[in-house]
């Protein structure tokens, strides 16, 4: 059976090296440098393919390039720079080697072959990917804490960061395209999410999965903001609302081990295209998908998508607005399809639904299923 759909640049890049001892001998020799967290996490989509057609940190035409046009310095689509920082100390501690060690928690996992070590440009990066310099945005925070000089070139890979949480969910790009093919699925939606599934979100998920074979719930469990609510917490709520609600032949759960960079529209864009990379054919883009505070317009994250030809972008966004329950319409519904008030409908504020929790209540069952709301009432119990 063939694949769903090609991935990225046409290629599922695979970085890891399996002949580990020799690599791990070689590495010990080379100048280290520490990854980050969040490089933590693209180190681990670069190794296993979700970032293809990169095969390592950007070079600086590549990383011009996305800032300028969207686009790789070969012309693919792409929206958010891919980097390696180090500081002065770093660069003089490298001194000019060909090739670093790149190491979590004192471990090097894979090496780094230097082509380039250039300056970033942070004010023009800002502006481009979360078009702001604002300090009060997550994303501008953690740019002005990275270091000044950015190391480009092709990684090599001889292990994964290690993770302790969600071993059964972990799955790369090969592998959830290989449980597609076992599914049988021939076109899969695939949805974003750092929140607990309400019913607005169920309502959109299948809406998406009546025109598609399966749905890839794909949460990211990356380093998130404080405030966010933690993963383990999100993948029990997940859990819990996949038995109750959903045929399970017809969805894949399975984590995301990005980071958030709450760029908006441009992390949309690019959490559709690493999609296509996992096999997904269609990606659900909702109102104000990967925005932070009013840094974006509701549906600025839909409307980037109008800017490229639909061939350019091979997977195919799929736009909602946002659902609630209609009293009237009795279901589920959208400004699209429902012509009531907003008084006909349950309207609850997130900052609502959160204090209702808090103080150990369930909200109504149209706006989030009991099981779901029971999960994040213990959570916040066992948190005070
Ligand atoms: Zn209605």
């Amino acid at each position: 059976m063939t694949e769903t759909i090609e991935p990225h640049g046409g290629q599922l890049v695979d970085l890891l090296d399996r002949d580990a001892e020799r690599a791990v001998d070689e590495a010990a020799q080379l100048p280290k440098v520490a990854l980050g967290r969040r490089e933590q996490a693209d180190y681990e989509m670069l190794a296993t393919g979700a970032m293809s057609p990169l095969a390592g940190f950007m070079v600086e035409k590549d990383y011009r390039a996305v800032l300028d046009e969207m686009r790789l310095a070969s012309g693919l689509v792409w929206s958010i720079p891919i980097t390696l920082s180090v500081n002065d100390e770093g660069v003089k501690r490298i001194g000019g080697a060909d090739a670093v060690a790149l190491t979590v928690d004192d471990r090097p996992v894979g090496t780094l072959d230097v082509e380039e070590v250039y300056r970033r440009d942070r004010e023009v990066e800002a502006r481009a990917v979360f078009q702001t310099t604002d300090r009060k945005h997550p994303g501008v925070a953690a740019l002005e804490r990275s270091g000044d000089w950015v190391l480009g070139g092709r990684v090599r890979a001889f292990g994964l960061p290690r993770h302790d949480t969600f071993a059964e969910h972990r799955r790369t790009p090969a592998e959830t395209r290989a449980a597609f093919r076992e599914r049988g699925w021939r076109r899969v939606v695939g949805f974003q999410t750092r929140n607990p599934v309400h019913r607005a979100h169920e309502y959109i998920q299948k809406c998406a999965l009546e025109i598609v074979d399966g749905l890839l719930l794909h949460p990211l469990v990356g380093e998130t903001k404080e405030d966010d609510v933690p993963a383990d917490v999100r993948m029990r709520c997940y859990t819990v609302l996949l038995d109750g609600y959903y045929p399970k032949d017809r969805v894949l759960l399975s984590v995301f081990p990005a980071a958030m960079r709450y760029a908006g529209p441009k992390e949309a864009l690019f959490h559709a295209l690493v999609r296509k990379n996992y096999g997904c054919t269609h990606f659900i883009v909702g109102r104000d998908h990967a925005g932070v505070g009013t840094f974006y317009g509701t549906f600025d994250a839909q409307k980037i998508f109008e800017r490229f030809d639909p061939e350019d972008l091979g997977i195919t966004p799929l736009m909602f607005e946002h659902a609630f329950w209609c009293h009237r319409c009795e279901g589920m519904a959208t400004p699209k399809i429902c012509p009531h008030r907003d008084e006909d409908r349950l309207i609850l504020s997130g900052t609502k639904v959160r204090e209702m929790l808090r103080n150990g209540e369930r909200p109504p069952p149209e706006s989030s299923r009991p099981e779901v709301a029971d999960v994040l009432i213990r959570a916040m119990s066992d948190r005070d």
